[in-house]
């Protein structure tokens, strides 16, 4: 059975990527999914080669026929978002795609209308196979884009046969964050000993506590703030999380990431030995009957 472990921090550039990516290398029967798709940036490491790409398709958009539009005025009075202005184009951008328009037009003139919104890949990287998404120029992550990320990996898992789904999570505590860890076995939190860290490691344990998934905890940059350090422990500890990894604050990751590689692969330090260790311990939580 397919095991799946999501990696998540409340903020971006805490090192959810740097550790993700050191996992990925490390594990044996891995599929990747990049499921970060505001800030996409595991290929630069992953180098993946694209093998499929689907397109993506998000909210529906309002389309007028002009040919049976009367000018009436009522949609663009009724649009609540404003995205139809007084001369009665749709502003795509602006469309949530509620279809209100549709319902009061008195002459069915308005259509709502698939529109891309990104592309999903199939990929295969030296480590393994890999799911990821690009997003279109203009359009928000979504749970929905997260969930088609995630349908692809554990394609590619029975398509290959493999053990472990690695997800590098979005940031925050949204629906996309939501959509990254449902259902998995296991969640990984990165944090950091700041007050912005700390703050957001609890509103991310809120949430996972919420929806019963195991989570285990990794304090990077662990030397910034050693009080801090401290608390985040006391916080774990209460909440019954376990601290699996705490590493310091180091130029390894940066480095590594110009070069395309991961943390692992790239030096033999105290920071690397560190990631090694934790997925070391994470494997016995993730494949613990
Ligand atoms: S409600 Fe229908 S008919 Fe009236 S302006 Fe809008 S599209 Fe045209
Ligand atoms: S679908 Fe909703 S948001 Fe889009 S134009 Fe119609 S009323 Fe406005």
């Amino acid at each position: 059975m397919t095991r799946q472990i999501t990696v998540i921090s409340g903020k971006g550039g805490t090192g959810k990527t740097t550790i993700s990516s050191a996992f990925a290398s490390l594990a044996d029967d891995v599929v990747i999914a990049d499921c970060d798709v505001d800030a996409a940036d595991m290929h630069l490491i992953m180098a993946p080669e694209i093998l499929e790409t689907k397109d993506f398709y998000g909210l529906k958009v309002a389309s007028i026929d002009p040919d049976l539009c009367t000018a009436c005025g009522i949609c663009e009075r009724s649009c609540r978002f404003g995205a139809i202005g007084p001369d009665l184009h749709v502003d795509v951008y602006r469309c949530e795609g509620c279809a209100v328009c549709e319902y009061v037009c008195p002459s069915d003139a308005i259509t709502m209308l698939d529109r891309k919104a990104g592309d999903v890949f199939t990929s295969m990287t030296r480590f393994g196979p890999m799911a990821h998404a690009r997003l279109g120029i203009g359009e928000e992550a979504s749970g929905k884009l997260v969930s088609a990320v995630r349908d692809a990996a554990t394609e590619l898992a029975l398509r290959y046969n493999k053990s472990t789904i690695i997800i590098d999570g979005p940031p925050g505590t949204g629906c996309s964050v939501i959509a990254s860890i449902t259902g998995v076995d296991l969640v990984l939190i990165v944090t950091e000993p700041t007050v912005s860290g700390m703050h957001d490691l609890e509103r991310v344990s809120e949430v996972v506590e919420h929806f019963r998934i195991p989570a285990l905890v990794c304090i990077n940059k662990s030397n910034i703030n050693e009080q801090n350090t401290n608390r985040i422990l006391d916080h774990c500890r209460s909440r019954q999380m376990d601290v699996v990894g705490i590493l310091p604050y180091d130029r390894t990751p940066t480095d590594a990431m110009l070069v395309g590689k991961t943390v692992v692969e790239y030096v033999d330090n105290d920071f690397s030995s560190g990631v090694r260790a934790m997925w070391e311990k994470v494997q016995k939580y993730l494949f613990a009957e």
